[in-house]
């Protein structure tokens, strides 16, 4: 077939690049083939095709790449939910009973970081299996980390360190849950630092 190929960007977003194997963006580019005539592109010879291009690694990929990104983070929502609850849990018990004051900052912090009302019950459950004796926070974070990109994993971080500062300042015990945590969740001792630190950083406006 001749003719000559036109490509124009539908939009920019960014998605989970299964090359790069982490969020970057990409274009969504509507690509037809054109009759030349005279140099010039005049009929449509095919139906449009629509593809993604990854902006990192240039590869390709069917539009439905998108969809199916949806679909795993939807998936992903349930356990990474099941995370935050997790660590809230574990952070909040490290010094004892969870009072209502904590109760409420969790729920604050939940509803920021899932983008979800958070249910008491839910909470309540999560309390419950984090007081097993026989309980392993690293092994819920160790089961959930291939599914984490970065910023999901400071997200779980920062709700840890939110968690912990809520009382006034970092105790012991709530130091000790956050490195398990930061460990299990394979971020550096520097980038945990970083990340206490910038918490604390006055100038931060927590956006
Ligand atoms: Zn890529």
């Amino acid at each position: 077939m001749s003719g000559s190929i036109v490509g124009r960007t539908l939009h920019h977003g960014s998605f989970d690049c299964p090359v790069c194997k982490r969020t970057a963006s990409y274009q969504l580019v509507r690509s037809q083939r054109y009759a030349r005539i005279y140099g010039i592109n005049l009929v449509p010879m095919t139906e449009p095709i629509d593809y993604v291009e990854c902006l990192r690694c240039h590869s390709t990929y069917d539009r439905s790449i998108l969809e199916v990104d949806g679909d795993a983070h939807a998936r992903q929502g349930g356990s990474f939910k099941d995370g935050v609850l997790r660590i809230m849990a574990a952070v909040g018990l490290a010094v004892g009973e969870v009072d209502p004051c904590q109760r409420a900052t969790m729920e604050e912090i939940y509803e920021r970081v899932t983008g979800t009302v958070l249910d008491g019950r839910d909470l309540d459950a999560a309390l419950v299996d984090v007081k097993r004796s026989s309980y392993r926070l690293d092994a819920t974070l160790l089961a959930l980390e291939p599914a984490l990109n970065g910023e999901k994993k400071e997200l779980l971080i920062r709700t840890a360190v939110t968690v912990a500062a809520a009382g006034g300042s970092i105790g012991k015990q709530e130091a000790s849950v956050i490195a398990t945590i930061a460990s299990a969740l394979d971020v550096t001792h520097i980038h945990l630092a970083a990340l206490i630190a910038d918490f604390h950083a006055p100038s931060s406006d927590g956006s």
